[in-house]
């Protein structure tokens, strides 16, 4: 029997999808295994019995609750750590996100355990539980065991589906935990706004989507212009490439492990159509690609494809629109 402790973020009376996501994979796995899943949530007044109930629809069985500071690391990671050791949990589950990280490298370093980063998928092996993730520019995948009786795995954003799969509410205790000397100098001062994460890629009739293509940060510049010609219900999306090199916003992600569009026009530029891209943009009524290598898979299921460099074509592509438009 190895059960499962799922850290969940919560920010303004609602729980993170992500970590919802990691509390359905933790619930499946665990039974998987012979064992339950169960939540650690750290936080204030608004951590109430009921919004913490509600983490049973996703398979937990028990929610410990903390008092404590939100949105920092080692504040959980002493929380979590306490109830390691009160319940021996067998692995601690994370949904992603640089919080995510925070949290698991410092559980791993404070409970000598083993920790998987960026996992896609977890799977049970026997009676216990390997982690997959992706490695050598996700050309192959690495497969983790655990040696010793605590394995940390920290997802991939979005890699763990959000499942509703039990109706009772979860049983919430309180843990009182005293934080670490270290755990409590710092304090949040403020949380930033990502740029473009009040953007509806979801919503939008025209998105112009970059890729590595693009070179480099700035680059998504031409990208922003090309939308500001564009107009109205026109906004700018994202490979993973891109993303995870930090050039552009998670929220502006499409594919696999972001989000799924149809808009009337879908422009990418400097994209090469990985699966996981297509599977995310595949339904937009037109596509245009814009790849400087003639052999580009995007170009198999494009409407139009433009060979050739993008920092000519899009300039003039942007000029252009706006001669059109008068503006
Ligand atoms: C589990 C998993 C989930 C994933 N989820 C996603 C996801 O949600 N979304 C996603 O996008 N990817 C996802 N990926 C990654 C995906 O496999 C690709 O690595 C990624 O989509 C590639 O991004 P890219 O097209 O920007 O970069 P690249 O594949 O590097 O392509 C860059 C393209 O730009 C072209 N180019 C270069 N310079 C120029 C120029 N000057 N002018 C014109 N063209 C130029 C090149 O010819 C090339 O085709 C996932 C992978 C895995 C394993």
């Amino acid at each position: 029997m190895a059960d499962v402790l799922v850290y969940v973020l919560h920010y303004e009376g609602a729980f993170n999808k992500n970590s919802l996501g990691a509390v359905s994979e933790g619930a499946a796995r665990a039974a998987d295994v012979g064992g339950a899943c169960d939540a650690v949530v750290v936080g204030g007044e608004d951590l109430t019995d009921e919004l913490c109930g509600t983490l049973g629809a996703y398979g937990a069985r028990k929610v410990f609750r903390a008092n404590g500071p939100e949105g920092l690391a080692q504040p959980v990671v002493d929380v979590m750590a306490k109830v390691i050791a009160d319940h021996g949990h067998s692995y601690a589950i994370f949904g992603g996100g640089l919080l995510g990280f925070e949290i698991g490298a410092g559980l791993a370093a404070r409970c000598r355990a083993g920790v998987t980063m960026e996992v896609t998928s977890v799977r049970a092996d026997g009676d216990e539980l390997v982690a997959e993730r992706p490695i050598l520019g996700d050309s192959q995948i690495s497969v983790s065991r655990y040696r010793g009786g605590l394995g940390i795995i920290i997802g991939r954003i979005n890699a763990f589906e959000l499942r509703e799969s039990g109706s009772a509410a979860a049983a919430v205790e309180d843990v009182e935990v005293a934080f670490s000397p270290w755990s409590t100098r710092a304090t949040m001062v403020t949380r930033g706004e990502q740029r473009g994460a009040d953007v509806d890629i979801e919503g939008a009739d025209i998105l112009v989507a970059g890729g590595r293509g693009l070179g480099n940060a700035d680059g998504f510049q031409l990208m922003e212009q090309l939308a500001g010609a564009f107009g109205a219900n026109t906004a700018v999306a994202a490979t993973r490439a891109v993303v995870d090199a930090g050039w552009y916003p998670y929220a502006a992600q499409i594919g696999q492990t972001g989000k799924t569009v149809a808009p009337k026009l879908y422009l990418a530029a400097g994209i090469s159509g990985a699966i996981q891209h297509k599977v995310g943009m595949q339904s937009s009524e037109n596509i245009v690609a814009i790849n400087k290598d003639a052999n580009a898979p995007i170009f198999e299921f494009s409407d139009l494809g433009i060979v050739g460099d993008l920092n000519k074509i899009v300039p003039k592509l942007t000029d252009a629109i706006r001669a059109r438009k008068g503006s």
